[in-house]
């Protein structure tokens, strides 16, 4: 049985010559050239230098947002601190118990956020989200009496902050649409909601994303970490950036330097990677939530590659390649269903590869009804390498520009998010991708999990040594 390599390029053999040639020259478009990995780099640096600059002559598709947040973990941090993390497929409430910088207790509840909630009036949602840390706090017997717990709010939707403590909200994003909210200050919603109930001393003291508090967790891990980054749902990534190096910022800093997030899922939202968009990310982008919108992440991230794969089936299947041009329907669906092939689906046939096996595949493939032959089975696990591995190649182009740019002896790079746990070719050709692409720059991938609530919880416990210290 063949056994693939997660860190090898997808080969294809199959007994048929002809169709073997027929499917790579319609899979070629997913095979990324030397030119065009050279100019996704090249891309990215000027988007992310016009997205730096003071008046850039055209709109970058990063934002290069400010956090606000100067510093990461220093190990000196004491204290109970909570956090709230919104916006990922959990919602979570957290306590953390710090002692001299590390965590000595902590306690981490998922709470579900109704429909209605979700979609209904803003001020629901901020009163259901301040039922939730009562709930939390008086469950788990967390003592109120005399204290006021500093609490960091992980909110992981597109807005504008003006502080550490204030976010403004830019539009909700996947499955949230609450009236009333947009342009306001989430923070001071959570206080509002919070002192309505009139049952909890708490402050809300910093407002973050999933991927700054990923980075900010990952410094407590290891202190060299320099940058967070989320592979889950979405993809996105931050850094560690010398305010010195931010030309948009007016007037005079005190801070040295500062977490830019990036916001680089919506990279090439403006039409700077369409030379490596294929008619299948189109159709992806087609039928998701928030068309023509976060392009980059679309190439790979949890919530699409499972469909980017059914479309390349899809088109192998049509031209006869696959299946005999049958595109299914069973129980499971069919290659034309929207979402009848998921990323988890991706990970079982790419480990099962890796292992030498087929069954799972096809399982996958029997689910919406097709009759797989031997060579079906050997295209099918093919597409799935040739989807992820550009995908992983897409991401380490990003991460070698930012090694190069951050220049450091030795940078940490703190991963959160399911797609980097469970896809089995995603760390170890990360690994190797990019030591390759940014020879001499050494770095570790570190799994943060839960970094997104936990980095909360500890920026809210850096937030609190600064305001004590000025
Ligand atoms: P979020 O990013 O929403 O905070 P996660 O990090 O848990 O949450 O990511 C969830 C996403 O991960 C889902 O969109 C799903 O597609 C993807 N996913 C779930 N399980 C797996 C798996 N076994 N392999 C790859 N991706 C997965
Ligand atoms: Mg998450």
């Amino acid at each position: 049985m063949n056994k693939a390599s997660p860190t090898s390029e997808p080969k294809l053999t199959l007994s048929d010559p002809d169709r073997q040639q027929k499917a790579l020259d319609i899979l070629s478009p997913l095979v990324l050239t030397k030119t065009q990995k050279e100019r996704v780099k090249e891309v990215f640096i000027e988007e992310m230098k016009l997205g730096l600059a003071a008046s850039p002559e055209r709109k970058s598709s990063l934002l290069m947002e400010n956090t606000f947040i100067p510093e990461l973990v220093n190990g000196t941090e004491s204290g109970e601190y909570m956090a709230l993390d919104l916006g990922g497929t959990n919602f979570r409430v957290i306590y953390v118990q710090l002692k001299d910088g590390k965590i000595e207790e902590e306690i981490i509840d998922y709470y579900h956020v109704p429909e209605d909630k979700r979609l209904g009036p803003g001020t629901e949602l901020f009163d259901f989200l301040a039922y939730c840390i009562s709930d939390f706090v008086h469950k788990r017997n967390l003592n109120l009496t005399g204290r006021t717990y500093q609490l960091g709010f992980t909110f992981s939707f597109p807005m504008t902050q003006k502080s550490l403590n204030i976010g403004l909200l830019v539009s909700w994003t996947k499955s949230f649409n609450c009236s009333g909210v947009l342009g306001e200050d989430a923070v001071q919603m959570l206080t509002d909601a919070i002192n309505r109930r009139g049952d909890l001393d708490i402050t809300v003291s910093a407002i973050l994303n999933d991927t700054t508090g990923t980075l900010v967790m990952g410094s407590y891990l290891d202190p060299r970490c320099g940058i967070g980054m989320i592979l889950g749902t979405g993809c996105n990534g931050c850094y560690v950036e010398k305010v010195s190096r931010i030309e948009k910022w007016p007037g005079k800093h005190s801070e040295a330097e500062v977490i830019v997030d990036i916001e680089w899922g919506a990279f090439g939202d403006n039409g700077v990677l369409d030379f490596i968009r294929t008619k299948w990310d189109r159709a992806v982008d087609d039928q998701s939530l928030l068309v023509h919108s976060y392009t980059f992440e679309k190439y790979f991230a949890g919530k699409y590659l499972g469909d980017l794969y059914r479309e390349v089936l899809l088109t192998l299947a049509k031209s006869g390649v696959f299946c005999e041009g049958n595109v299914g329907g069973g129980e499971g669906g069919s290659l034309t269903k929207h979402g009848s092939i998921t990323t988890k689906d991706i990970s079982a046939i790419e480990s099962e590869h890796f292992h030498g096996g087929r069954d799972d595949v096809k399982k996958v493939l029997e689910r919406l009804g097709l009759k797989p032959d031997e060579d079906d089975l050997s295209i099918a696990q093919h597409v799935a390498g040739v989807v992820s591995y550009r995908g992983v190649v897409l991401v380490c182009l990003l991460i070698g520009v930012l090694l190069d740019r951050m220049e450091r002896e030795h940078c940490t790079i703190a991963i959160d998010g399911s797609l980097f746990q469970h896809h089995p070719r995603f760390r170890p050709l990360m690994d190797k991708l990019i030591s390759e692409l940014a020879p001499g720059r050494p770095f570790d991938l570190r799994l943060a999990s839960d970094g997104s609530g936990l980095g909360s919880a500890l920026t809210a416990a850096v937030a609190d040594r600064l305001q004590k210290k000025s």
